[in-house]
């Protein structure tokens, strides 16, 4: 009942707003301002309650959820009122705790209506090199618990050119920490790019398939063909295995559950553990969302919970686990409901 009560809660501060620090609250880590995932370009920070944990974004200004101290401990409040007794403040290693996750380049040629990544402001693009992130990544394991290093990217230059970098990058990961798990976050358009990335030493991949709806894909990815993201997942299995191959899935842009339910069960029946985010609007991604798929009823706290349970389901009846991937948003698990560990 209490594990129900926390699930419905993490679903809630997922999608609810950012949090109110104490005046003068001094943070113990280092906050980490992203360049991918929901809370891309803003100060954010990892708490953590009851075995779950959420990124949110965080300012001494405003916020939907007050931080509070008492008696010595930690709490937040929603509207005056408490929401939970306890919460702990998580270190980040890079965007993620315990995970060492980059943005290779944060710029991209496609329009997904919903991605933020892309319009951030350059000044956020960190520019690493291959050789920034090895060090970087070997510094931070001699400071703290780092169980894998993952990377994103957006399509800068074209498909092959940002598969090369990818490549490169994981080679020389690799090289460095022979047994480190690394996940690969790639738009790959042919199989020798799967096959390349594995060959360097990636031991995951996630390819997104974005929404269960072709007509809503073409909608909100016009730039991007969803057969070819289903063949290269399909291949990808081949290449890296059952249960390490991973899709998201972004609900909240007018599918079904039934879509939902029916695409999950086709990508867990290849093998596949799709995974389902909340679609998260804001001044960023708004405008080309309207123009995409109008304006949307709001992803709600039940469906979330009501969705994550069905993942589970479909999981569990194709022999698939969450804890069987180390890497990107399942190992992190600060924006969803991930089944087998927050539910
Ligand atoms: S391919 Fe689409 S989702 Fe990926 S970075 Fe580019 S615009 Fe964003
Ligand atoms: S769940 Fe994914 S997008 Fe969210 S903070 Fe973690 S790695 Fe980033």
């Amino acid at each position: 009942m209490e594990e129900d009560l926390n699930v419905r809660k993490k679903a809630e501060l997922t999608l609810g707003g950012g949090i109110r620090l104490p005046e003068g609250f001094v943070f113990p880590y280092r906050v980490s301002v992203s360049t991918a995932g929901p809370g891309a370009g803003s100060a954010s920070a990892v708490f953590s309650f009851g075995g779950h944990r959420v990124k949110k974004s965080i300012s001494y200004d405003e916020g939907e959820f007050d931080l509070v101290e008492e008696n010595g401990k930690l709490a937040l409040k929603k509207d005056g009122t408490a929401f939970l007794d306890e919460v702990r403040i998580e270190p980040i290693v890079f965007h993620s705790p315990e995970q060492a996750f980059f943005n290779l380049d944060q710029r991209c040629r496609y329009r997904c209506a919903f991605c933020v990544s892309p319009k951030l402001d350059k000044d956020l693009d960190k520019g690493l090199t291959d050789e920034d992130m090895v060090m970087m990544t070997k510094k931070a394991i001699g400071e703290q618990k780092v169980v894998s290093v993952s990377l994103t990217s957006g399509v800068f230059g074209s498909v092959d050119r940002t598969v090369e970098r990818f490549v490169s990058c994981v080679s020389k990961l690799r090289k460095e920490f022979p047994d480190m798990p690394i996940g690969v976050e790639p738009y790959v358009s042919k199989k020798e790019h799967v096959k390349a990335l594995k060959d360097a030493g990636a031991t995951e991949i996630k390819l997104n398939i974005q929404s269960p709806s072709k007509a809503i894909f073409k909608k909100v990815c016009p730039d991007l063909d969803q057969d070819n993201v289903i063949e290269m997942l399909i291949y990808s299995v081949e290449v890296f295995g059952k249960g390490k191959v991973t899709s998201n899935m972004i609900f909240g842009m007018g599918e079904t559950d039934e879509e939902m339910e029916d695409m999950s069960e086709f990508l867990c029946s290849k093998g596949i553990i799709p995974t389902f985010r909340a679609l998260r609007v804001n001044p960023s991604n708004r405008s080309a969302l309207l123009s995409a798929i109008g304006e949307q009823p709001p992803a709600d706290p039940d469906r979330v919970v009501r969705l994550a349970k069905m993942l589970k389901e479909k999981l569990a009846a194709h022999g698939l686990d969450t804890r069987s991937c180390r890497t990107m948003c399942i190992e992190c698990g600060c924006c969803d409901i991930v089944p087998f560990r927050d539910l």
